[in-house]
């Protein structure tokens, strides 16, 4: 078991899933992205997070919630994220935090209709990094790459009425800067029920 664990955490880390993030998150000291935030959480997601918290020998009582047919991490006083760290204002399991935290503030969206993944990125006055970003296409690339990876990764993973559910949820001040085809085995789970909302 304890192998099992162990494995599990050292293949998220070796991804260096953040290694490409600039120095805004560590400055930026309002944390709304983490307030009211509700990221999907897939089985596989769960398992390796909470195989983290046992290896940083922290325990959180009833760390996930069920919000509308999805698995998010349990809100505390004033919705924000269990995960917050409240004297560091720092993410506990961000080495292993769930997908949409890496990815934003990209969004994405999938149209049916097209067969599209759409990719999204939030405006400034909601994210400060979402500026920065803006400002320098380079990084922007290179947190789209990332941002692409994680959230293929979370519509493969997540049930269909699952991801249905989340495709649901509006997703204002945000604006299109990309899209690619989406594989079969997404679009096959997820018809005939089209959607087309954004998910953060
Ligand atoms: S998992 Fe971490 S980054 Fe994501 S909302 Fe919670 S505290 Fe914020």
């Amino acid at each position: 078991m304890a192998h099992k664990t162990s494995s599990r955490i050292d293949k998220n880390t070796k991804e260096k899933r953040q290694a490409n993030f600039l120095d805004f998150c560590k400055q930026c000291m309002e944390t709304k992205c983490c307030v009211e935030a509700r990221p999907p959480i897939s089985l596989r997601r769960r398992m390796i997070i909470e195989d983290y918290l046992k290896v940083i020998d922290t325990q959180i009582a009833d760390v996930f919630q069920e919000n509308n047919s999805y698995r998010s991490p349990r809100e505390t006083e004033g919705n924000k994220c269990c995960f917050l760290d409240g004297e560091t204002r720092k993410c506990l399991v961000h080495t292993v935090k769930p997908e949409t935290c890496v990815a934003g503030p990209i969004t994405f969206n999938i149209d049916l209709q097209t067969g599209k993944i759409e990719w999204f990125l939030k405006t400034e006055k909601i994210c400060p990094l979402a500026g920065a970003l803006f400002k320098n296409k380079g990084e922007l690339q290179r947190h789209l790459e990332s941002a692409k990876r994680e959230l293929l990764t979370l519509v493969h993973d997540l049930d269909a009425e699952v991801l249905q559910a989340i495709l649901r949820i509006e997703e204002p001040d945000t604006f299109k800067i990309g899209e690619d085809d989406l594989d079969a085995e997404v679009l096959s789970k997820l018809k005939p029920k089209a959607q087309t909302n954004r998910v953060q």
